[in-house]
């Protein structure tokens, strides 16, 4: 099992033989180009042949409409069910809504939708394939539900949005040390840091969308609080192969 690091939430999963990208965003702007990728894709990056796409929610950032044109409609989308007729209007032919808790097989592949909360609604995936378990966390907020579905489920990989954007009591997304907290309830063995390789032209907006520093300290909580979870941060193109590592 592969994870190579797309940028923000847009991972390329290759499990079982298959190719699964989660919350496509491969142009550099998304928003009316507000909001920008921070770092750059690796050139000529090529995710095509995909056999899934697996999307949390629908906003542009996990779901760009320029990304979405350059993508084949044969493609199946497993999408958060409120966002069902963004993935229609794309022209995707085959469209499968979820929420919490229903289970998609594809190729043998288990796609469970899990707890999520975010404005606008989300689900989070468990991706279980024969040898290895994968949990993404699109753009969560922490909520106990979350930490209570997760708990002793032994992924080998949790992916887990860390950026943190809140104005005042309203929070956009986890926190670092939520996210660590997530991760420590499920006994991961890996966790690669997701949902924080974005930026704006404004340096205030900047602040609101992401805690400065999110990923070392969701690194440091956890290695404070675990011995059983490795915190890998993946640069854009680069591949965490679970072989590898066994
Ligand atoms: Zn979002
Ligand atoms: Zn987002």
């Amino acid at each position: 099992m592969k994870i190579t690091m797309l940028g923000h939430s847009c991972l390329l999963i290759e499990i079982d033989g298959k190719r699964i990208l989660t919350d496509p965003w491969l142009t550099n702007g998304a928003y009316f180009n507000i909001l920008k990728h921070k770092g750059s894709f690796p050139e000529n990056y090529e995710v095509l042949p995909l056999d899934l796409i697996l999307v949390s929610h629908g906003h542009d950032d996990h779901f760009d409409p320029h990304t979405l044109k350059n993508l084949p409609k044969t493609i199946p989308v497993i999408i958060y069910s409120g966002y069902e007729k963004k993935a229609l209007r794309a022209g995707f032919h085959k469209v499968i809504p979820v929420n919490n808790g229903v289970l998609t097989k594809i190729s043998g592949i288990e796609i469970l939708a899990m707890p999520g909360k975010h404005f606008g609604g989300l689900v989070t995936f468990m991706i279980t394939g024969k040898q290895s378990k994968i949990f993404f966390g699109g753009d969560s907020v922490y909520f106990p539900e979350l930490e209570f579905a997760l708990k002793d489920t032994k992924p080998d990989v949790v992916l887990m949005p860390v950026s943190g954007g809140e104005i005042g009591f309203f929070k956009f997304h986890m926190n670092a040390d939520e996210a660590a907290k997530l991760t420590i309830a499920s006994k991961a063995k890996h966790a690669i840091p997701i949902h924080y390789h974005f930026e704006t032209g404004s340096e205030l907006i900047n602040n609101l969308l992401m805690k400065e520093n999110c990923v070392l300290d969701f690194q440091n909580y956890i290695s404070k609080n675990s011995n059983e979870t490795v915190v890998k941060i993946l640069d854009y193109g680069q591949t965490f192969d679970l072989e590898e590592i066994i």
